[in-house]
């Protein structure tokens, strides 16, 4: 691949991969690991409070503090492992042919050996960072569902008071019995077709957003 191919999916402040590169070549791992029979871990890593980083730093500060972090986890990740911006402060990484609980191990050495020095010695900036591990094909073989397993890990490592790493875990089934609207049920099974993912799988998405959103 040229330089010029390449520029659209690079970050520039890192120059890690972006999330365009993300989603096309974790695709073709999951493939790949299927075949070989392989486990394929992925952890989320989100800079905590980086918001409030901004806000008291200064945004120069802030894109320090991201550039710091992109070098500390190429650094104490495996050579094999893939690295990417996924979105402002958060990053992904897939570790091929990993269990869940290795790429853990890694994960919770890196969060705890994470100093951030700014280059400005006067001012010292507490970072932390809290991360969500899944993997496949415990946690499904699509990377909706996978990603969805891994952030909701996060999650829960932020509500536990952030600066922690969680493990995607199997939940137990509860049945509920709701009413919907006709039009409800007959858009969810166009989008079940569409998508090759099951109504139940769609509905628990819903109700997995709905509480994200109301941060809960
Ligand atoms: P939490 O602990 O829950 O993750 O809190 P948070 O403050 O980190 O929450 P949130 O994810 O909402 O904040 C991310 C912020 O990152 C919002 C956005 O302004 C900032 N941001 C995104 N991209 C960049 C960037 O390239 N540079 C800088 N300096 N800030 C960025
Ligand atoms: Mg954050």
């Amino acid at each position: 691949m040229n330089k010029n191919e390449n520029v659209g999916l690079t970050d520039r402040l890192t120059g890690l991969k972006n999330y365009e590169c993300f989603i096309t070549e974790y695709e073709g791992m999951i493939l790949n690991s299927v075949e070989k029979s392989e486990d394929l871990a992925l952890a989320m890593i989100d800079i905590d409070r980086f918001m409030s980083i901004n806000d008291e730093y200064g945004h120069a500060v802030g894109d320090e503090v991201i550039k710091a972090v992109s070098n500390h986890i190429v650094r104490s990740t495996p050579e094999n492992a893939e690295i990417y911006r996924y979105s402002g402060d958060e990053f992904a990484v897939l570790f091929p042919d990993t269990e869940k609980e290795k790429a853990f191990l890694v994960m919770e050495k890196l969060r705890e050996s994470f100093n951030f020095d700014s280059k400005d010695m006067e001012r010292k900036v507490d970072v932390t960072l809290s991360i969500g591990i899944s993997s496949s094909p415990e946690d499904g073989n699509r990377i909706t569902e996978i990603v969805r397993k891994a952030e909701g890990a996060l999650f829960r490592a932020k509500k536990a008071g952030r600066n922690k790493v969680c493990l995607s875990r199997e939940e137990k089934m509860i049945t509920k019995t709701s009413h919907y609207t006709y039009e409800q049920l007959q858009r969810l099974a166009e989008l079940a077709k569409k998508e090759g993912m099951g109504e139940a799988i769609l509905l628990r998405e819903g109700l997995d957003d709905l509480l994200k959103k109301y941060d809960y």
